[in-house]
């Protein structure tokens, strides 16, 4: 089956006056209909930007220089590319055909506005409902994600919610006119672990009810173990390794890769992945380069432990199938 989305070559690059910098570096992936893609990486690896240059919701008050392609496939088997679409029918496109939730709720909930108010917006725009429907509509959503109180809830604003509530809510906006793809931005990073669980495990059971596809962004590796099937690592702004969760885990083969699941070693690595706690991926001795600094080698050189001479002079080359590749100069290993 064709993917739901097929991301090709995306760069991202903010243009300064004192000149470019490319901070989304040639991302390429398929997320297809039904799965999780987990992005993993450090913070400042370029997870955000690329999740934001795919809603095409980029900060305005910066200049940037998106290249590349996203192809969306909905179910007809219609394809168009989001980054071409106008200001217009991108509107209508975001929370219609992807939607995104953010780590931090409140930087989408407006506080001005009841929790129905809000969700039925969404749905009045997408769906054209009355105010009647949509309130209902927006009812069912709250329902949808398990919210105690629901038809209370409607008519609170956001700042009588916990975090976890809001979180839901925002899942709830998100969720509502039912989007093919969900691109879920370290939804429970701000939560404590028992909400985050939870949430979780909503998001898993909404994704297995409606079949929509989720781009997973976190630096949380037991995360990756339990909610994705497909895991991208990112570095610098660039994908280094793709593969399914198993064989990541199994044979991780990159060098950074391997570095971030050395960082917790065998048995405490086991637990952790068991109990989906968080892995820190700061632990690799070193920095990521400056991104305005970046020479023509592998980024990854200046921390590598394998680095060969050509390394820090050449891109590294793709290695590997479709199943599994990593960015590298070392010879593959079977
Ligand atoms: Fe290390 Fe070289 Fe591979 Fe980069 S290309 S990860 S420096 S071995
Ligand atoms: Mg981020």
């Amino acid at each position: 089956a064709v993917p739901r989305l097929q991301v090709r070559d995306l760069t991202t690059t903010l243009v300064q006056r004192e000149g470019a910098v490319p901070l989304v570096r040639g991302v390429s992936f398929d997320l297809h209909a039904g799965q999780t893609l987990a992005l993993v990486g450090e913070s400042g690896s370029g997870k955000s930007l690329t999740a934001l240059s795919l809603m095409r919701l980029l900060a305005r008050n910066a200049r940037w220089q998106c290249g590349g392609q996203a192809l969306f496939t909905d179910a007809a088997g219609q394809t168009r590319d989001v980054l071409q679409l106008s200001e217009a029918e991108m509107r209508q496109w975001r929370g219609h055909q992807m939607a995104m939730i953010f780590q931090e709720p409140m930087t989408c909930l407006n506080p001005v506005l009841t929790v129905g108010e809000q969700i039925a917006e969404s749905v009045r725009l997408h769906w054209g409902l009355d105010k009647r429907a949509a309130r209902l509509r927006a009812l069912q959503a709250l329902e949808q994600v398990e919210i105690p109180a629901a038809r209370q809830r409607l008519d609170e604003y956001p700042h009588q919610l916990s975090g976890g509530m809001r979180q839901r809510v925002m899942i709830a906006m998100a969720m509502v006119c039912e989007p093919q793809v969900l691109i879920a931005d370290e939804p429970t990073t701000a939560l404590d672990v028992t909400i985050q669980a939870q949430i979780l495990a909503l998001m898993s059971r909404l994704q297995r009810d409606t079949g929509m596809s989720m781009l997973f962004i976190t630096h949380n590796l037991g995360v990756v173990a339990h909610h994705a099937e497909r895991v991208a690592v990112m570095y610098a702004g660039q994908v280094v390794e793709q593969a399914d969760v198993h064989a990541l885990f199994a044979q991780p083969a990159h060098p950074y890769t391997q570095g971030l699941l050395a960082c917790l070693p065998g048995r405490a690595r086991q637990r952790s992945l068991q109990e989906g706690r968080r892995m820190a991926l700061q632990d690799i001795p070193g920095q990521a380069p400056a991104m305005d600094r970046l020479g023509a080698g592998c980024s990854f050189a200046e921390r590598c432990a394998y680095r060969l001479p050509l390394c820090s002079l050449h891109a590294p080359v793709w290695q590997g199938d479709a199943a599994h590749a990593r960015a590298c100069h070392l010879e593959q290993q079977s």
